[in-house]
């Protein structure tokens, strides 16, 4: 089995001194942690910066949102290539306070992993419902659409080495984490509708659980075998949290 994976969402956070006071202060104990397999996600200014810090070193890098096109008359967007003439090897796809607050459709989002996979990044797909719809009982049916999209336009083969982000969009920055039993079952749903369309994509996908997640939770999340890792938001920018929960990977 591969490595479990625990990613660093910065998200809208940080300046020059700051990135590099917490990825000095990251690093000795993430080399030591070999267990897991360490990315950092940060802002666009930043990869350059992240470049310089993170090469030579086992922690991996990528940006948090792409454009859906190749290059072009499209002000304020960066392109897919734009981030691997970085050395950006992931990016975030999708994430919840991009569609809210941008309204990205789904159709837009499928684009954008296409696009990503066409450069050779690996997209981190955010899927995950509102309370509302925990509440009323329907969380599989959205997150099933959400992969179905990607699947109608481009086949279930499209996930084979892609990673699916579980994000309860009531557990982001709630400090209520989904708990290990509703994570594990929608992860083996997320796994099972990808298995329906194309099983091989199916056993290669890595499915992360992101919303909330601390030292303290990480521990019995980590634990589970249909948990292959975390995308941690406030806790990776606090380097003693983010560390602790890296050593949480079992
Ligand atoms: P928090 O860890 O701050 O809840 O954020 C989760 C998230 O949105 C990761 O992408």
């Amino acid at each position: 089995a591969s490595k479990k994976l625990v990613v660093a969402n910065w998200k809208m956070h940080g300046n020059l001194m700051r990135n590099q006071q917490l990825i000095q202060a990251y690093l000795p104990a993430l080399a030591a942690c070999t267990r897991a397999e360490v990315v950092v996600c940060v802002p666009y200014p930043y990869l350059a910066q992240i470049q310089t810090l993170l090469t030579g070193t086992s922690v991996a890098w990528g940006a948090q949102n792409v454009a859906k096109y190749e290059e072009g008359a499209y002000t304020g967007e960066v392109g897919a290539q734009m981030l691997t003439d970085f050395g950006a090897r992931y990016v975030i796809i999708g994430h919840s306070e991009r569609s809210t607050a941008y309204c990205e459709s789904d159709e837009n989002i499928a684009e954008k992993f296409m696009m990503a996979k066409r450069h050779g990044l690996t997209p981190i797909l955010c899927v995950g419902e509102t309370l509302l719809e925990r509440e009323a009982g329907v969380m599989e049916r959205v997150v099933g659409k959400q992969l179905e999209t990607i699947i109608r336009l481009f086949g279930g083969e499209a996930f084979a080495g892609s990673i699916v982000s579980y994000e309860p969009i009531w557990a982001i920055g709630t400090g209520l984490a989904a708990t290990s039993e509703q994570a594990v079952a929608m992860h083996q749903f997320i796994r099972e509708s990808v298995a329906a369309s194309d099983k091989t994509a199916a056993d290669t996908l890595k499915i992360l659980y992101g919303g909330s997640v601390n030292p303290q939770n990480a521990v019995q999340l980590l634990n589970q075998k249909e948990i292959d890792g975390a995308l941690v938001g406030r806790c990776s920018l606090d380097a003693e949290q983010f560390i602790k929960i890296c050593q949480a990977v079992p």
